[in-house]
């Protein structure tokens, strides 16, 4: 399959109003480069997904918006033809979109008639080695990855000739749009998110009278947990060719990938989430709903979320390969940081243990008191004080532990963690009977003991639950000290029992004594399954003056010379920015309520209107947060529905 014939598919796409249609089409897709050959298929799948490898690896592509119009410009010049970069950039003001932009000046100059002395690009990957002349998705990609590795003295200039070498060998506008878009907004802006591309990988594999036939429930959801314990399209398609290829029925297939795609050390697993509560009364209740009766409550630390990987510990010891260590973001911590330098000394001493996966908590201490320090101590001294506070165990001497329930996963944490050094511990927690007659008061003393020993509240965790790879579930409950008691009398919204992590995607100049920074922003949420950005509420309260500036210094930089197509906000004239933000922050914000609101947007498509926060103010920079990791548009929803019902 040509790339051309992939971006086609993606045309066919954008045009598509309805998630399962786009869902057909891209399986449609994937199913004709699986037949003719499966090693361009995770790369397609990347590609759908605005990727070039899994998150992890850190491949990332950067253009500023305003310059990519010389890169265009002198892409056609070399053809002969020549366009002013003004115009282009004019264009794009009035598009939002450099792929329109492209797709309009492919007619103007009329590109089509230009004899194009390459061949297309191919997907095909047999073709890279086989045929002349024909440029494989996998070159494609190479030279893709080639280009988001540019870094240091002249990397702009390497940049921009690797970007005018690809947009020269399109002969298509719909494949020169679908690369610009990739290359300058990292965006495809298909409507298509991560889940939508894992449902369409998996449909692809399911024989077509299969489809027709069966809502494979069973089946699509045994693929998202496969991908969500080992998020790498690599793996997830050798998984599927593996189990369609020795199991006929779908039950067993699905069975098949959910015994198959386990854990591996050195992938990050995608972490199970908390499911945020408002009292403790509403703990016991969610629990008993859940027909939980023992759950673990454990201290909820301050800190960064961690997960070290082990390969090999022999192999480690010996020649210092094979430990990873991932951040909340799922990205590689690079060996000489001070959370590497720190856990690198700590486990060199695990005397049971040859491969394993731990999650915990990193937290700073005060060397001398040994208290708990603020995250924020965490992030700005380098050299301070630490200590991680693990919590669980995924994986342990070459067996998963993902499926088993948690009280065996705490065990073997505990026997795994038995003797080492003082700066790795185990957490605090206290198991509660949920249906005890004094459950509420046991809850009461620990969440204090908790906020004493300066901890932001409890994680109360269901001892009997497997650990959900990338979900946010109500057996995992997160209660935050400084939420409790507070809840505002209202009949208008609903009180919000935590903390959201959201996106500034517009700024509005400040007034008065702010008149030199910005003074507002305009704060969205996340949709994944459109991969677009939908605005919830306007923040201007909360930061110090020092903190507008440093901000305002900083989004320079990340200002757009026009609002983006996936950013999703209403049109009136009260809520225009002066200028828009390319997605790059994510901003923790407190708010009162979440309201139906006519200003903002957030939820549209689920709700009959938009939902937006009030009285939103800000709390602090979440730099472990990706904006595609923000509170999500579902999420919002749920807060809103919930707390609607349960007044
Ligand atoms: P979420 O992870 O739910 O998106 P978040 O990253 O914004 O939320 P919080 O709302 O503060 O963070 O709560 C969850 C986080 O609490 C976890 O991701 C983890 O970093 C931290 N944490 C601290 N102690 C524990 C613990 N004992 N068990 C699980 N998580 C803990």
């Amino acid at each position: 399959m040509l790339f051309r014939d992939l971006t086609a598919a993606f045309r066919r796409i954008q045009a598509m109003n309805s998630r399962d249609d786009s869902i057909a089409e891209l399986a449609l897709t994937y199913r004709k480069i699986r037949n003719s050959n499966s090693n361009a298929l995770p790369r397609a799948v990347y590609l759908t997904t605005s990727q070039l490898a899994p998150s992890h690896i850190g491949v990332e592509l950067r253009f500023r918006d305003k310059s990519f119009a010389p890169v265009i410009s002198e892409a056609f010049q070399t053809q002969n033809k020549s366009i002013d970069q003004n115009e282009i950039l004019e264009l794009y003001k009035s598009t939002g979109d450099y792929g329109t932009v492209i797709e309009e000046l492919w007619t103007k100059l009329d590109l089509n008639s230009l004899e194009n002395p390459t061949s297309a690009m191919s997907i095909d990957v047999v073709f890279e080695y086989t045929a002349l002349n024909s440029i494989s998705i996998l070159r494609f990609n190479r030279e893709l990855e080639a280009l988001s590795k540019q870094v240091g003295k002249g990397s702009t200039a390497r940049k921009k000739d690797i970007a005018i070498k690809l947009l020269q060998q399109c002969q298509t506008p719909e494949e020169a749009k679908f690369l610009v878009r990739l290359l300058v907004h990292q965006n495809l802006r298909i409507g298509v998110g991560l889940k939508t591309a894992v449902s369409a990988l998996a449909i692809a594999f399911l024989p077509n009278d299969e489809i027709d036939n069966i809502k494979p429930t069973k089946y699509l959801s045994s693929v998202t947990t496969a991908y969500s314990q080992r998020p790498s399209f690599e793996d997830l398609v050798d998984v599927l060719q593996t189990c369609t290829k020795q199991h006929s029925s779908i039950n067993d297939i699905a069975d098949c990938i959910l015994r198959k795609a386990t854990p591996k050390p050195g992938t990050p697993i995608q972490t199970m989430l908390g499911y945020p509560s408002s009292s403790l009364n509403d703990i016991i209740k969610r629990m008993s709903k859940q027909q939980v009766s023992n759950a673990a409550c454990e201290y909820k630390y301050d800190g960064a979320r961690l997960q070290i990987h082990i390969e090999d510990i022999t192999k480690w010891r010996a020649i210092g390969v094979g430990l990873s260590i991932f951040s909340r973001n799922m990205e590689k911590i690079p060996s000489d940081h001070k959370y590497y330098r720190m856990l690198s000394n700590s486990l060199d001493f695990l005397p049971h243990v040859n491969s394993v996966i731990l999650e915990g908590e990193m937290v700073a201490i005060d060397a001398v008191s040994q208290k708990l320090l603020p995250f924020q101590v965490l992030q700005v001294k380098e050299e301070e004080s630490m200590c991680f506070f693990a919590f669980d165990c995924l994986y342990l001497n070459n067996q998963s532990l993902i499926q088993e329930p948690f009280h065996l996963r705490r065990e073997k944490l505990h026997s795994s963690l038995n003797v080492v050094p003082g700066d790795i511990k185990l957490v605090e927690s206290v198991d509660i009977n949920m249906e005890s007659e004094n459950a509420l008061e046991l809850l009461e003393a620990v969440l204090q003991a908790a906020i004493d020993a300066d901890c932001e509240g409890l994680m109360v965790k269901s001892i009997g639950e497997r650990y959900s790879a990338g979900a946010r579930t109500h057996t995992w409950l997160k209660i935050k000290g400084d939420y409790l008691n507070t809840s505002p009398e209202t009949s208008s919204g609903i009180f919000l029992p935590d903390t959201l992590d959201l996106v500034p995607i517009a700024a509005y100049r400040g007034k008065g004594r702010r008149a030199n920074v910005f003074g507002s922003f305009l704060m969205a949420c996340f949709n994944p399954s459109t991969n677009t950005f939908e605005t919830v509420g306007n923040v201007g309260s909360g930061f110090t003056d020092d903190q507008l500036e440093a901000i305002s210094a900083e989004i320079n930089d990340q200002i757009l010379s026009t609002k983006p197509l996936e950013y999703v906000a209403s049109e009136l004239p009260s809520v225009q920015p002066d200028v828009w933000l390319s997605p790059t922050n994510v901003w923790e914000i407190r708010a009162a309520q979440l309201t139906l609101s006519s200003k903002y947007v957030a939820g549209h498509k689920i709700l009959s209107k938009g939902l937006g926060v009030r009285f939103p103010r800000f709390v602090r920079i979440r730099d472990d947060k990706n904006p595609t990791g923000a509170t999500t548009a579902d999420q919002l929803v749920e807060m809103y529905r919930t707390a609607t019902e349960d007044s």
